[in-house]
């Protein structure tokens, strides 16, 4: 396919682009409407905010964040569609480098310290052991080479995002983080590129993770809150790792103020995510 969006896949490529200062939208591919959202978000800023370089989306699925080596390699990828959806949202460039632009052999490539946020919840930390050492260090490396002045980051990955936040914060980065809402199917489910791997059986029964949230909605005490997700997915046959309400901020313990309700589970052996305001979860 002949796609006309500017491809940068080496460090020098970027170096001659002249894009620091961009707005970048990092993803792993296989785009869906969510990351497109995310995309049309950043294009608007880098546009409304003269960055240069304006908007540039990297594309690389990263083996470090994969504590499952199984779940990288069926990892759906579609390079060429990828290109012509980032071009059909008008980016003024692709990043797309080789596994050894990011990982130069014989180079260590640091892992930043981790913040609280990304050890101490018993959240995704806790479930997929390794996960954040991998986001923050792929992380990290992507700002290196591309030099971003703004990273959009997805509230469908609530924690990932508030550890990205506190990473940049702590190693004092120029770097602004803008969140950006969660994009759901008609039945709630929240667009993700593993909901391809979803069969038809297991695809109605995701549906209950949103059903779960809304349930939390509204609840007045976390625990009833955590009961009522915990319901609604049992009765849905799926396998919940956890359904919690957190202190939206720090994931820890809620006591007051704005909250989180999160949840993970099992549908037909996909893990999905997915998180919402609580106590109004579901609005
Ligand atoms: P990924 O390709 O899964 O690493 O995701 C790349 C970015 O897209 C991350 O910042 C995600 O939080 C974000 N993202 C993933 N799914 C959605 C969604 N359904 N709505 C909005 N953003 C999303």
């Amino acid at each position: 396919m002949l796609v006309g969006v500017r491809v940068l896949r080496t460090e020098t490529e970027l170096r001659e682009a002249g894009i620091a200062g961009c707005v970048l939208v990092p993803t792993m591919g296989a785009l869906h409407e969510g990351h497109l959202a995310l995309i049309r978000q950043g294009v608007a800023l880098s546009r409304a905010e003269g960055s240069p370089g304006g908007c540039v989306v990297s594309i690389f699925v990263n083996p470090t964040q994969f504590n499952d080596p199984r779940d990288f390699d069926r990892y759906p990828r579609d390079a060429a569609r990828d290109l012509a959806l980032c071009e059909g949202a008008g980016v003024d460039a692709v990043f797309q480098p080789a596994p050894e632009v990011v990982y130069p052999p014989g180079v260590e490539v640091p892992v930043p310290a981790l913040p609280p946020v990304a050890t101490r919840p018993g959240l995704e930390d806790a479930h997929r052991p390794g996960h954040f050492e991998g986001v923050c260090q792929v992380v990290r490396r992507l700002f290196e080479l591309v030099r971003p002045g703004v990273a959009v980051f997805g509230e469908k990955d609530w924690q990932q995002l508030l550890v990205i936040g506190s990473m940049v914060e702590a190693e004092g980065l120029p770097i602004r983080i803008e969140p950006g809402p969660t994009v759901r199917e008609a039945d709630g489910l929240a667009m993700s590129s593993r909901n391809a791997l979803l069969d038809p059986d297991a695809r109605v029964r995701a549906g209950s993770l949103w059903a779960a949230l809304r349930a939390a909605g509204g609840v007045g005490r976390p625990e009833e809150a955590e009961r009522a997700m915990r319901r609604v997915l049992d009765e849905a046959g799926l396998e919940t790792e956890y359904a919690v309400v957190r202190d939206a901020w720090t994931l820890e313990a809620y006591r007051a103020g704005e909250g989180r309700a999160l949840v993970a589970a099992w549908a037909g052996g996909v893990r999905l995510i997915d998180n919402a305001p609580w106590p109004r979860a579901g609005d």
